[in-house]
Parts: structure tokens; sequence; C-alpha cells
């Protein structure tokens, strides 16, 4: 996707990446907050590590419709890529509370990774 984005305030994008472009009114419209696990973006450098996470499989008609895309980081965004669950029939709401149950779990596993192999490395 590439071209002019406008901003809720009205302003052109001039960037054809997610963060400063077409990702950006959706951001905007997430309050800059991964929807997830609330990574905020509006602190540097959190920001970049904003993406933007499709609720819908690949093929299905509402997929790039807007409401069904959020702010996501690109640790919740790639912490269930291959979960499968059925969409049909459920609001964009309810996906993401099925994503984010399933995202908490995988991110409990790596934080018990982390805390045994990572986090004393500092002490
Ligand atoms: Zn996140």
């Amino acid at each position: 996707m590439q071209g002019q984005v406008e901003s809720e305030r009205g302003e052109q994008l001039g960037f054809s990446d997610a963060l400063r472009g077409y990702g950006y009114p959706i951001h905007e419209r997430d309050g800059f907050r991964c929807v997830y696990c609330g990574l905020d973006g509006t602190q540097w450098p959190n920001w970049l590590f904003l993406s933007w996470d499709h609720l819908l499989p690949k093929g299905h008609p509402l997929r790039d419709d807007p409401r069904y895309i959020v702010t996501a980081c690109r640790f919740c965004n790639e912490a269930c890529n291959r979960t499968q669950f059925s969409v049909d029939g459920r609001t964009p709401e309810e996906i993401i509370e099925i994503k984010k149950k399933a995202i908490a779990g995988v991110r409990d596993a790596y934080y018990r990774f982390w805390e045994e192999k990572v986090a004393r490395r500092n002490g």
C-alpha cells in the first residue's frame, strides 16, 4: 500500500513505510498502543516496534478493511501468526480477545526463558 495517507488531523503523510505512512492512521486510531500487550508507542523507542496486524486470514474478503487491522507490537504480531482459530461471525473486538489470550501464553513462556537465560546476565 502506497501513496498519500491522511492522519485524523488531516495532515498529509508523504511516507510509504508502515510507521509514518499507511500504518499511521491505524496506530493513531489505537492511540499508538499495542492492542494486545499495551506497549506504548508514544514513548521512544517503543514506537519503532509498532506494526499493523491483520485480524483476518489471507483470502478473507474483509481482510483489508481497517476495522480488521489493529496496532500490534512486533512481538505480539508474530507471537500468534500461526495460531488457527475460527474468525467467522466474530467482531474485531472478539478476535482481539482471543488473540490476546493466546499471545499472553506465548509471552509467559518467553518470560520464563528470559528470566532463566537472559536476565541474570546483568546481575
Ligand atoms: Zn504487544
